[in-house]
């Protein structure tokens, strides 16, 4: 099987296909025969969990809440595959400061004030070169160049918000890596409604098989341009950097490694900067930072490139889905063949062919 040796990976990051097959084929106890007929009255898209974050300004979740509904519901998720993973994802301080300053209650705090320091730096400047007699023009025409600058401001970060994000979707790709093995992805969303941030952790049913052949099947498509489908993908994902931690150990063991020449023993996602990204330790030396790029590389199959894809943007698909910030079709409902997605216009492949592939 050739992704499964290309796939193999020690760090926890991209695992391939193959465990997950290994899993499913190793117990298929009672319990896991009960949870698969509760799942199957699932359709892709469907919110199985929505948690809502404690507090707005030190965002964090109940995740035994979230194990409680979700085994309700026939989905036993082991604690390496859901809280672990969530733990090292979010709950870092930096990530928390993040959420805030970056919640749609903070930018709903922030206008009103973006607009009072506007109207006073361009009433001072204006001020000073122009000598108007009539004071009520001077502030009529203040306030205009505020509201239209307040909203420019407003739109740009609104606009960000809809694309993927490094400190959050990406983080989560490590976590929808696992999800995925029990047909969940994991998303955050937040709004604002009746004036409170509402920021939640989701569950969202997704059977990942269709869209991986369907992606797969376009990559196929594209193989003899290759090379400007390569290129594509990294001018569209090199801005995109998964920070994972990597016990020392590890580190030391892979770059021993890539030292002997076992290329095809090497995780799928190269250590782009060892020297430059280990500089941070914690906890003595128990614990290094790596950077990992993801693009995939070049050399995977089709296959592999499609999970690969479809992982990296699942965090963001999930967020824009639950939010219904997804536009397409509107009479997707007829064409299940191509949308493998019941509640939105567009599905997770097709997202990443218009974000991409395009
Ligand atoms: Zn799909």
């Amino acid at each position: 099987m050739v992704t499964s040796e290309i796939m193999e990976d020690n760090n926890g990051v991209f695992h391939g296909m193959e465990e997950s097959e290994v899993d499913a084929q190793m117990g298929q106890t009672r319990a896991q025969a009960r949870a698969n007929s509760n799942r199957s009255s699932w359709s892709n898209g469907q919110c199985v969990v929505a948690v809502p974050s404690f507090s707005t300004l030190n965002p964090s979740f109940d995740l035994s809440l979230c194990r409680a509904k979700l085994e309700r519901d026939g989905f036993e998720i082991p604690f390496s595959d859901m809280e672990a993973p969530l733990k090292t994802a979010l709950d870092v301080p930096s990530v928390k400061r993040y959420m805030v300053f970056n919640s749609a209650l903070f930018h709903f705090i922030m206008a009103p004030v973006l607009y009072v320091v506007l109207w006073c730096a361009v009433f001072s400047t204006l001020h000073l070169y122009i000598t108007v007699t009539d004071y009520w023009v001077l502030c009529l025409s203040v306030s205009l160049v505020s509201i239209f600058l307040t909203t420019a401001v407003i739109f740009v970060l609104h606009n960000s918000n809809k694309e993927i994000n490094m400190n959050l979707d990406v983080r989560l790709v490590q976590v929808n890596e696992r999800m995925v093995r029990h047909k969940l992805l994991v998303g955050v969303a937040d709004w604002v409604q009746n004036c409170t941030g509402n920021m939640q952790l989701y569950f969202v049913y997704w059977d990942m098989s269709r869209c991986l052949r369907a992606l797969t099947e376009t990559l196929e498509g594209r193989s003899f341009v290759s090379a400007d489908t390569q290129k594509k993908l990294k001018r569209k994902l090199s801005h995109l950097v998964l920070v994972t931690e990597v016990p020392s150990a590890d580190l030391t063991a892979e770059e021993s490694d890539v030292e002997q020449g076992l290329d095809e023993q090497s995780p799928l996602l190269r250590n782009e900067d060892t020297d430059g990204s280990t500089s941070s330790s914690q906890q003595g030396s128990a614990k290094v930072t790596a950077n990992y790029s993801l693009i995939p590389d070049a050399s995977l199959p089709a296959q592999g490139k499609a999970h690969q894809l479809l992982l990296t943007y699942s965090a963001a698909y999930v967020k824009l889905l639950v939010s219904e910030c997804l536009s397409g079709p509107s009479h997707y409902r007829l064409r299940p063949q191509r949308n493998h997605c019941t509640t939105a216009p567009l599905c997770l492949c097709q997202y990443i062919k218009k974000k991409i592939l395009q």
